[in-house]
């Protein structure tokens, strides 16, 4: 017989912002999948009402397909096995509920919250394994109205047997076993299945041959593996992914944790591929090249083709912003200039640097400047300062605190010198297409070390910061002459009189 298609999901709960881990799992589940010509389903986990939150669906819909992690069937597309939202499949799980109430696998529980709580503070009391204690079992529902804590709406719970199976084979960690679990309810009063029940109901229906998860389902599974036995129903594989922690190892959360919503990092400027590799190396090992060497920077298609489980690294990886930062960087060097571009536009839009519409001449001028900051940014982010001064009016542009008290004495001189040295560079041609004109950096630059560092005969690590300060309003900007040739002789000029006239 033939092994059936691989058939992998990723099934976010819409509970907030979408969470890095969703991103991380995706990004797993698809690699496998992809390798395999297998299918990757998107499924909407959404019987948990009280934490349900509206927007979220489309929030993560959008970071995943902002991050090119895309499905083949999901509840926004549809697919042979639609719906892909459990709360549009209750209907599906009432039958598989009263296949275990009828064979015994499953009863009706009374009890109320109250008396749930009472039930665990006397465990926790007499230092006795909490779990539910059975008062409903092999009740009629008369015979258990008469003891007490009863609600009219029960719940039904799975029971489970003393010699339920708890160590199971999964494909990441070998064989792994998880403590004894206790009656579980499956159907909740409000007619939602549980978690519990509804995954392994999805999972089976869907045809789910492999379930990538996180880390902390893991004493979950022998549950699943338990309703599966009841049903008579073939398990799938599992594979339990390494959860994500913050560099002090707690575990990785949105309240902790900025990094933990996936929005956090398109609004800081991270680019998609960039978190696709950071999050592959998370918990996956370096390519290796054919000569022994490492790399870390490689692409989705790279990874998913030498994708293997037993190279996953079950220990939970640190989520590192420092390397993240680096390998952003990395990823913005590459990018090829235009893109580079259209890519800073929304985060200058933002910044309040460019309007959501700029010109041709602007845009023109965008390219000069981006063409100087790639090698200089870690996020996309970190662009708006430095592109800022390029798109101000003269008389806008304030000399920070900062530049402005490290200037040195000899500040107005330097100045002065600069001043008098590019009013004679001719500005000729300049902007002209296709000509070339003495107002460029080249000339700028032998134009004003002459002056400055050979006349004045101030050290160059000097003798610039005065005219950067000038031109940029900050200490740190991309480079001196390309800014100054950027920027045209008139507003450069009058950028070092205004400087010089505040001195
Ligand atoms: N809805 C669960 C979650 O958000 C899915 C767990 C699973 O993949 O089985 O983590």
């Amino acid at each position: 017989m033939n092994a059936p298609t691989p058939r992998l999901r990723v099934a976010p709960s819409p509970t907030g912002d979408p969470h890095v881990g969703t991103a991380y799992m995706s990004l797993f589940n698809l690699a496998y999948a992809r390798q395999q010509g297998g299918r990757f389903v998107l499924r909407i986990e959404d019987t948990d009402r009280a934490r349900f939150r509206a927007d979220s669906e489309q929030q993560v819909f959008d970071t995943l397909h902002w991050l090119g992690l895309t499905w083949d069937e999901g509840p926004d597309i549809g697919g042979p096995y639609a719906p892909y939202r459990q709360s549009e499949r209750l209907d599906t799980y009432r039958p598989y509920v009263e296949r275990l109430l009828e064979s015994g696998d499953a009863y009706y529980c009374y009890c109320t919250p109250e008396r749930l709580q009472e039930m665990r503070e006397r465990q926790q009391r007499l230092k006795q394994p909490t779990g539910y204690d059975r008062l409903c079992l092999g009740q009629t529902r008369e015979e258990r109205a008469e003891l007490g804590g009863f609600s009219e709406t029960p719940v039904v719970r799975m029971r489970v047997p003393e010699d339920v199976e708890l160590s199971f084979e999964d494909l990441i960690r070998g064989e792994v076993s998880a403590p004894f679990p206790d009656d579980q309810v499956i159907l909740k009063a409000d007619g939602f299945p549980t978690y519990h029940l509804a995954v392994v109901v999805d999972d089976h229906e869907m045809d789910i041959t492999h379930v990538v998860r996180g880390e902390e389902w893991i004493s979950s599974t022998p549950k699943h593996l338990l309703l599966y036995k009841m049903l008579g129903l073939t398990p799938p594989k599992f594979a339990h992914m390494p959860l994500l922690r913050n560099e002090d190892k707690s575990k990785i959360s949105k309240r902790k944790n900025p990094a933990a919503r996936l929005t956090w990092f398109q609004e800081e400027g991270y680019l998609p591929e960039a978190l696709v590799n950071f999050l592959a190396l998370l918990a996956y090992p370096p390519m290796q090249e054919a000569d022994g060497t490492d790399r870390e920077v490689f692409t989705f298609g790279e990874f998913s083709d030498r994708f293997d489980w037993s190279k996953v690294n079950p220990v939970g990886p640190i989520f590192d912003m420092k390397k993240l930062l680096w390998l952003n960087g990395v990823y913005i060097r590459e990018l090829e200039l235009g893109d580079f571009t259209a890519r800073l536009l929304p985060f200058l839009e933002e910044a309040g640097v460019l309007s959501g519409n700029p010109s041709l001449g602007e845009l023109g001028r965008l390219k000069d400047v981006a063409e100087l900051i790639q090698t200089r940014i870690g996020t996309l982010k970190e662009a708006a300062p430095l592109v800022a001064p390029f798109f101000m009016a003269d008389d806008e542009l304030e000399v920070s605190d900062d530049a402005r008290s490290s200037l040195a004495d000899n500040a107005a001189e330097v100045l002065d010198a600069a001043i008098g040295a590019l009013e004679q560079i001719s500005d000729e041609g300049y902007g002209v297409l296709g000509s070339e004109s003495d107002w460029n950096a080249g000339r700028i630059e032998a134009d004003l070390r002459s002056v400055i560092v050979e006349g004045l005969g101030i050290k160059a690590r000097f003798a610039f910061g005065p005219l950067r300060a000038a031109v940029s309003g900050a200490r740190i900007s991309p480079p001196l002459f390309e800014s100054m040739e950027i920027l045209g002789k008139h507003s450069t000029l009058t950028r070092l009189r205004r400087l010089r006239a505040s001195l």
